[in-house]
């Protein structure tokens, strides 16, 4: 039997503490999401008992590290319904993995004249590294507008897949609007024009369904601590074809087969984009995270995360002079506002002495911000442990709030 979602909240310390002498209300999942007790003990047991660098020694707290590193690729590999773990890459973060790529396939199959595509509704990290491999190679940087629902123009995108475009790359929700991309059309039109695509599912692959072969991913980067996992672990995925057709991103140990003074050959995959020592701690801790995630049924799960987001919807509207950005066809994770007349910035540092952790300002979506022509917005976001409670919280405190600054006009 799956696990009941409203436990869930019992199972994140941090969860019970104070701030500001008001319990948490934390709805900054998007920027990173707490950790289960699972982890932190994995963690804990790791550095405790069996710390040890991996893949070169021959003691036993080595063949145990090792063993338990590998088996976190596995476990991420059928997560994420990779075909092989070898197709696993452990990186820092999703903004690495997306760097690896940038590079490596970038050096390989990118050149003067080519195109790269991308969306106006990508996190920097989805957006300076391929502007920059642009700048590198003399190719064009082309960019997909998105409407005034905050959903992505699928004419133009259509246009801009051409035979002279290397790569699509789009994330699969918003971290700013919290847009959910038609990645199950997207991908089968770049492909049908032979281009392959990298999805950024830094803010999906916790809420939404995330089968990497059923979408067709080429690529597919997240980081581990937005689905529960610690921080500097991430995962690059990559189909075998081209990840054996790329050269390596960083070099050194680990990555190598032979070393000469003539010449250096490379570790098969997935070594070969792992140079030096890993994260160990981290993919222990991000295995432990996948292993809590599946214990829920995960169609409960995004059942549960979608009426939820729909109630904050509704309660949010109903609060004098909010406005709430974007309509898209379909949403998930995150409530993004302002209040007429009033500074997100302010707003945030006010819902914080009330015990309400929001995020205020960019999101690294300047380009979203300055379609919407805001410098920033209001931003909640959801996790697994969310609930009715929390969005009841954000808006008490919103109302509290503008009666504050009411009295000091
Ligand atoms: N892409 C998206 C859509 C994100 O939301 C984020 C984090 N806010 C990133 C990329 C970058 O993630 P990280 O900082 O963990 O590399």
């Amino acid at each position: 039997m799956s696990k009941d979602i409203v436990t869930a909240r019992d199972d994140f310390p941090i969860l019970k503490t104070l701030v500001n002498e008001h319990p948490l209300t934390y709805l900054d999942n998007a920027a990173t999401t707490q950790k289960p007790q699972t982890v932190i003990d994995a963690l804990t047991e790791f550095y405790s008992t069996y710390n040890s660098n991996i893949h070169r020694g021959n003691h036993t707290l080595a063949a145990r590290a090792t063993q338990a590193h590998e088996e976190v690729r596995a476990r991420v590999a059928r997560y994420i319904g990779a075909a092989h773990p070898h197709e696993v890459i452990f990186t820092r973060n999703t903004t690495e993995s997306i760097n690896l790529v940038a590079y490596a396939f970038g050096d390989a199959f990118v050149h003067e004249g080519d195109e790269i595509v991308v969306t106006q509704l990508e996190h920097h990290s989805n957006y300076v590294p391929w502007q920059l491999l642009c700048q590198r190679k003399n190719a064009h940087f082309r960019v997909v507008p998105f409407d005034s629902n905050g959903d992505l123009d699928l004419q133009v995108l259509g246009s801009l897949l051409t035979e002279k475009t290397r790569l699509l790359a789009i994330n699969h929700i918003s971290n700013s609007l919290g847009t959910v991309n038609p990645l199950e059309n997207i991908i089968p039109l770049a492909h049908s024009h032979g281009i392959p695509v990298l999805v950024d599912a830094a803010q999906s692959v916790q809420h939404i369904a995330h089968n990497v072969q059923e979408l067709d991913a080429d690529f597919y980067a997240f980081s581990g601590h937005k689905i529960y996992g610690p921080t500097g672990i991430g995962v690059l995925y990559g189909k075998e074809e081209w990840l054996e057709k790329m050269p390596p991103f960083l070099s050194g140990g680990e990555m190598i087969d032979q070393v000469t003074a003539e010449r250096t050959t490379f570790n098969q995959l997935p070594f070969k984009f792992e140079a030096g020592t890993p994260n160990i701690a981290g993919a222990i801790g991000l295995g432990a995270a996948i292993a809590y995630l599946e214990q829920f049924d995960f169609a409960d799960l995004m059942a549960y995360e979608e009426a939820l987001l729909a109630y904050g919807l509704t309660q949010l509207s109903q609060i004098p002079g909010l406005i709430l950005y974007g309509n898209p066809r379909r949403r998930s994770g995150v409530l993004p506002f302002n209040i007429e007349g009033l500074q997100h910035y302010d707003v945030g540092v006010l819902l914080d002495t009330l015990g309400v952790a929001v995020r205020t300002g960019q999101h690294c979506t300047q380009p979203i911000m300055d379609a919407l022509c805001v410098s920033g917005t209001i931003r909640a976001s959801l996790a697994l442990y969310s609930s009715r409670e929390d969005i009841d919280a954000l808006t008490d405190a919103l109302r509290r709030v503008l009666k504050m600054l009411k009295r000091h006009k």
